[in-house]
């Protein structure tokens, strides 16, 4: 690891907090009710340890075939792995084994191999339930329409190995993220009047991570802010 890379990290680490912690006072909300999930997908393990010296506790992947490893790599780190990418059933019982939570629960046919997964690795599974906020977005891009979000919730919180903590989404390309969120928040809402401890909602990126701490989210998800922009093709 280089010296240079480590001082990298270690400025965009402390302008992410300037900037999240300006976030949570504009909305008069408390730093502590939000976390920060570092995105290191594309980035080498030799990057995690360095956030993990700097004090980043939560991690995420998008993809299993990546994120397996990487965890294995960081064992030593004590962190909690988060996965928030496209999940296919066949990959729902390996990421059960190495992460804590998955951000991206969005279809019921999910949920028994979660469980499975999770029942295995001898763990309680936390679970987000993925919204899809664009009406024109195509099938399999990812996210339950809207309609759909409470059988999932549902299926979820029946799953003993699994802990249905709440919803996630990305705004969508070319919208305005603050209505974006709105929407979720209200979502969110719903879900909460049949499962009250699902108070956790997982949204806002590099881009928009004001907008979503505005609207009371509790998780970020945060790649290129903090690592840098990623190499294309992913
Ligand atoms: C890559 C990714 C992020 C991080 O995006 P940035 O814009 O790089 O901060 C967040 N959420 C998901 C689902 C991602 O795949």
């Amino acid at each position: 690891m280089s010296e240079d890379r480590a001082a990298e990290l270690a400025a965009s680490l402390a302008a992410l907090e300037v900037r999240t912690a300006a976030a949570c006072a504009a909305a008069g909300r408390a730093r502590e009710e939000v976390t920060v999930v570092a995105v290191t997908k594309t980035y080498p393990a030799s990057d995690v340890r360095v956030l993990a010296g700097l004090g980043v506790r939560d991690v995420a992947e998008n993809r299993e075939q990546e994120g397996d490893p990487k965890a294995a790599e960081c064992s030593d780190l004590g962190l909690r792995w988060h996965f928030v990418g496209q999940l296919q059933r066949n990959k729902a019982a390996s990421v059960a084994r190495w992460a804590a939570a998955v951000h991206s629960v969005d279809r019921v046919r999910l949920v028994p191999a979660l469980e499975l997964g999770a029942e295995r690795a001898g763990r309680e599974l936390e679970c987000f339930v993925q919204v899809q906020l664009d009406p024109s977005a195509e099938p399999g891009r990812g996210g339950a329409a809207p309609d759909e979000v409470a059988r999932v919730a549902d299926e979820v919180a029946a799953s003993p190995h699994l802990r249905l903590r709440g919803l996630m989404a990305v705004a969508p390309l070319g919208a305005d993220p603050a209505d974006a969120f709105a929407r979720l928040q209200e979502l969110a809402a719903r879900v909460r009047v049949d499962h009250p401890a699902a108070d956790a909602v997982s949204a806002g990126m590099s881009g928009d991570l004001e907008q979503a701490v505005a609207a009371g989210a509790t998780h970020l998800r945060i790649g290129t802010a903090l690592l840098g922009k990623r190499a294309p093709l992913r």
